[in-house]
Parts: structure tokens; C-alpha cells; sequence
């Protein structure tokens, strides 16, 4: 029997379930099959005026005062609730995306860890004080922003609400949120959970819908104190400039293009399972997918066949078979992940590798067989565009400063790992690349709750996860006392 939710096809607004004005629902896909797993409300312009007055009215009422205990136990048994419901949830996220129920369980365990950490952040939020001319005091209290508006994609939508509600919640905002029309059932399962648990009317507002209607109703919206926008760089371009409009500042996480540094003393077999599921994790669609891998020209024969020889070892199939990887997201990601593969054969690119299809991969699914490519030359595209699909390219390099000049030369800078057993080298050139977070012989796709990440240049800009995230949803205010 085919997956199906009882889930509601309406928004959230100030503490209820409400029929979105379109009084349209839109079908939600299963990747691995096409069959429709249940609908999502249509929400529009008049639903995020709607969501955005409420989210105001409880920031300047009840909300507004509660403290910082207080917020931190809603989050806490909020992340209590996640992993009791952890089954139920990851069912959903994998029908939802495709991805193996394994993967959507350790995501569901990452979303409740979001909720365990701001939990206990809340009332660890200091202010600071500052010496200054005799007679005075001087205190910074942080405050939060005020009404947040958040804007996420399909690839992960269970920990991306956790990963952009968590800080902006334990600091005290109120919360407008719209997720991507591909995959958002998770979420509306974690709004009805986040009302159970005690989170008062208006705290967490959820419009679903599309990008270019509720998407563009909320980043525009007078209403917005601040942005948090997760997605492509082109609609990043079109958030930062209604920010602009606004007046408000933006949190932007726009993806990459992240290399893979192979010196030729790593430890190669350490290594190669890293570097292997750092890019068929979640099909490849993961903002960090470790998507380049820089190999010293000394060792590059040797490493490619090892790397190869493992790429052909990944298995592809339903999110029910549980392999290496599932379906990519839709028909839409399906064919542009292909039409990058096209313009490779086009440009004489050799493939190097490839997994296998499962039987489980049938009809009407999205499966793409993941792909290594290489040597492919650091001007082509496949070594400097984000293709968002499993799809690994090898390049080599000569030397430290090659390595790092190749490394740093993409429009991109999110993350990076480094593989070497020289211990001076890790540091010299995890400091020299830039790119947000550099993992030195590991490589992290992404993970890490405690862990600021962020981006340079076309990756974004801004902080979140970590402390970082509390700074980002709380502003400094300085108060200057003269007592005499
Ligand atoms: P996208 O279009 O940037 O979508 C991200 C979010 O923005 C979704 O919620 C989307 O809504 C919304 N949106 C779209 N147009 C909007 C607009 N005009 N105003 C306000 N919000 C808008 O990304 P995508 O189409 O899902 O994926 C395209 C490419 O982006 C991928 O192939 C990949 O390269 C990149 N990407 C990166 C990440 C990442 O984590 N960095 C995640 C996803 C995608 P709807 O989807 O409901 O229309
Ligand atoms: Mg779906």
C-alpha cells in the first residue's frame, strides 16, 4: 500500500490550522515512485499578511515577556517530542524526499538536537559591560530581532526547521516560515507537534506554498525585522534585495561548491568512504556535498582507480530498499543534474565511475546513477557551478599553493576538507581557505548543531548553527547610565 499522510493542507496561523485564501492545495510527490503522498496548502500574499501581523502581536505581547527559562523548556520539550515521534517523522521526510529511512531518521534525530541545544542556550545569552568615563556604566544587552522571516528548501526540510526556527526561537523572536513547496510534510507534522508541546499562538507561523507567491509575499513584507533565506543563489540575489528595501538585515545560505584537498601523504583509506558519501549523502543535493576532490598529481592514478573502484560499489534505489542513496528531488532536478552529465560527454569529460541502479529503482522515480568525473579542467563547469545531484569531479594539482589557488578559485566558499598527515600543513591551509568551515581528515557535510556554518562570496553570507546563530536573531543594544 502506497504511503499517504492525514496531514491538514492548511497554514498555521496565530495558533490555528486555517484554509489558506487561494483555497488551493497543492499535490506532494514521492520521489522514488511519483505517487502523491498527501497536499499542502496553497498559501499566498493574504496568508503571510496574515502570519506576519500574528507573529507581531505575540513578539509585542505575551511572547515578548517570557523569559529566557521559560523559552528554553518549550524548545527542550520540543526536541523531547521529536525523538518520541522519530518514526512517524522519518516515514513522512523519507516518502517526502526519497532519501533512505536511515538518513531521514538521523535527520529527525539532528532536527530534535537543534531544539536539545537552543533549549539549553536560551538563558545563556549574556549582554556584557563596558568601562567608560567615571560616573557612567555602560551595558550591552542583546535583544531579539523582532518578527523573523524564514525561507528554506526541500533537500533536508525536517532539520532545516530546526536548524533556522531553533536560535531565532530561544532568543525570543516570532517566527513567519515558508518551506519549499518540493518537500515540507515533515514540517507541518513538527508545527502541529510545536503547538502540542506549548509554543503560544502566533510564536511559529507556517504558510506553505510557492516560492514566487508566499515565498515573495514574505521576503517582501514590510512587516519582516529580519531574513534567513536557504536556497540558490539567484533567489538569494531577489531575498537580499527586499532586505534591501526593507531595511533589514539577511542570513543567506546559498550552497557551494566544496573542494576535497588529497595531499599524497593521506591517509588514502580514510579518506576514500569519506569522500565517497560526502557526495552520495542525500543524492548529492547538500548544500556542503563535498563535490571537487583536488588530488596530488603524485598519487592521482592511484587514488582515482581507489575512488572509482568505490563509486562503482554505490547503490541507488527507493528510499524503502534503504541503500547508499535514493531519488533526487524531482523530474525538474532529474534533468538538470543529467544535462550537466550531457555537456560532459559533449566536452569529453571521461566518466570514471558509476553506481548501480537497484532493482528497486522502478518506473516513475527520479534515480540518477551517481557519477565520477575527471581529470575535468578547472574552467569547465562541472568544476565550478553547484550541480546539486550525485555527481563527484577529480582535478589535479601540483603542490600546496596550486591545491589551494584551485581550491579558492570557484565563485564559491562554503566548506572544505583537507586530507594530509602533516601537521603544519592542516593548519597553513585550513587557514588560507575561504570557505566557512574547513574539516581537516573528515569531512562534515554539513553536520554539527554546535558548529557555526555560513558561507564566503556566492555561498552567502552570515552565520548559523552554533552560538553564532544566537548573535545572528538578537541585536546589541547599548545603554549608557550617568549615575553621578
Ligand atoms: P530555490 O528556488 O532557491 O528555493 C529555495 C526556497 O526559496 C524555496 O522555499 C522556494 O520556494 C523559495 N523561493 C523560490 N523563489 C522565490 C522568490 N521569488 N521569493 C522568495 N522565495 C522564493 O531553490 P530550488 O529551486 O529548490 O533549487 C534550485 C537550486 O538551488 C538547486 O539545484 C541547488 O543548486 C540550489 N539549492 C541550494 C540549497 C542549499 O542548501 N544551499 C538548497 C536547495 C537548492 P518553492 O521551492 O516552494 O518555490
Ligand atoms: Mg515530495
Amino acid at each position: 500500500m502506497a504511503f499517504t499522510t492525514k496531514l491538514p493542507p492548511q497554514n498555521y496561523i496565530d495558533g490555528q490550522w486555517v484554509d489558506p485564501a487561494s483555497g488551493e492545495a497543492i499535490d506532494m510527490i514521492c520521489p522514488s515512485d511519483g505517487h502523491v503522498i498527501g497536499k499542502i496548502a496553497r498559501g499566498g500574499a493574504k496568508d503571510i499578511g496574515l502570519a506576519v501581523a500574528a507573529a507581531r502581536r505575540a513578539f509585542e505581547g505575551e511572547w515578548g515577556r517570557t523569559t529566557a527559562t521559560e523559552r528554553g523548556r518549550l524548545l527542550s520539550r520540543l526536541g523531547a517530542a521529536i525523538l518520541a515521534h522519530q518514526d512517524e517523522l522519518a516515514e513522512i521526510e523519507a516518502n517526502d524526499t526519497g532519501k533512505p529511512l536511515r538518513l531521514a531518521r538521523s535527520d529527525v534525530v539532528a532536527t530534535a538536537r537543534y531544539f536539545e541545544y537552543y533549549g539549553g542556550a536560551a538563558d545563556k545569552v549574556h549582554g556584557d559591560t563596558i568601562p567608560f568615563v567615571d560616573g557612567y556604566q555602560v551595558m550591552i544587552v542583546r535583544e531579539p530581532r523582532g518578527v523573523t522571516g524564514h525561507i528554506i528548501p526541500w533537500n533536508y526540510p525536517a532539520q532545516m526547521f530546526g536548524r533556522t526556527l531553533g536560535a531565532a526561537l530561544a532568543t525570543g523572536n516570532a517566527t513567519v516560515l515558508k518551506p519549499a513547496e518540493e518537500a515540507c510534510m515533515s514540517i507541518v507534522r513538527l508545527t502541529q507537534l510545536a503547538a502540542e508541546v506549548g509554543f503560544p499562538p502566533g510564536v511559529i507561523n507556517l504558510v506553505t506554498g510557492y516560492g514566487d507567491e508566499a515565498g515573495a509575499a514574505l521576503s517582501s513584507h514590510a512587516g519582516i525585522d529580519f531574513l534567513s533565506f536557504t536556497g540558490s543563489p539567484e533567489v538569494g540575489v531577489l531575498i537580499q534585495k527586499s532586505a534591501a528595501e526593507n531595511h533589514v538585515p539577511c542570513v543567506l545560505e546559498l550552497g557551494g561548491k566544496s573542494p576535497q584537498l588529497v595531499f599524497e601523504d593521506a591517509n588514502v583509506e580514510k579518506a576514500l568512504p569519506a569522500i565517497i558519501s560526502a557526495i552520495i549523502q542525500n543524492a548529492g543535493q547538500t548544500c556542503s556535498a563535498g563535490s571537487r576532490v583536488l588530488v596530488q598529481r603524485s598519487i592521482y592514478e592511484t587514488f582515482v582507480a581507489a575512488l572509482a573502484t568505490r563509486m562503482n560499489a554505490v547503490r541507488v534505489g527507493s528510499h524503502k530498499a534503504d541503500l547508499d542513496l535514493g531519488p533526487v528531488i524531482s523530474k525538474v532536478q532529474l534533468n538538470r543534474v543529467a544535462g550537466f552529465l550531457e555537456r560532459a560527454q559533449r566536452d569529453g569529460i571521461p566518466v570514471i565511475g558509476e553506481g548501480r541502479l537497484d532493482a528497486s529503482a522502478g518506473e516513475g522515480g527520479f534515480f540518477v546513477k551517481p557519477t565520477l568525473l575527471g581529470p575535468v579542467p578547472v574552467s569547465h563547469e562541472l568544476a565550478r557551478e553547484e550541480v546539486f545531484g550525485p555527481v563527484l569531479v577529480v582535478i589535479p594539482f601540483d603542490d600546496e599553493n596550486d591545491a589551494l589557488r584551485i581550491a579558492n578559485g570557484t565563485d564559491y566558499g562554503l566548506i572544505a576538507g583537507v586530507w594530509t598527515e602533516n601537521g603544519a600543513r592542516q593548519l597553513r591551509v585550513a587557514k588560507k581557505l575561504r570557505v566557512g568551515q574547513v574539516y581537516v581528515n573528515g569531512y562534515g557535510a554539513g553536520g554539527g548543531i554546535e558548529l557555526p556554518f555560513g558561507g564566503f562570496k556566492k555561498s552567502g553570507h552570515g552565520r548559523e548553527k552554533g552560538f553564532e546563530a544566537l548573535r545572528e536573531y538578537t541585536v546589541a543594544k547599548t545603554i549608557v547610565l550617568n549615575h553621578g
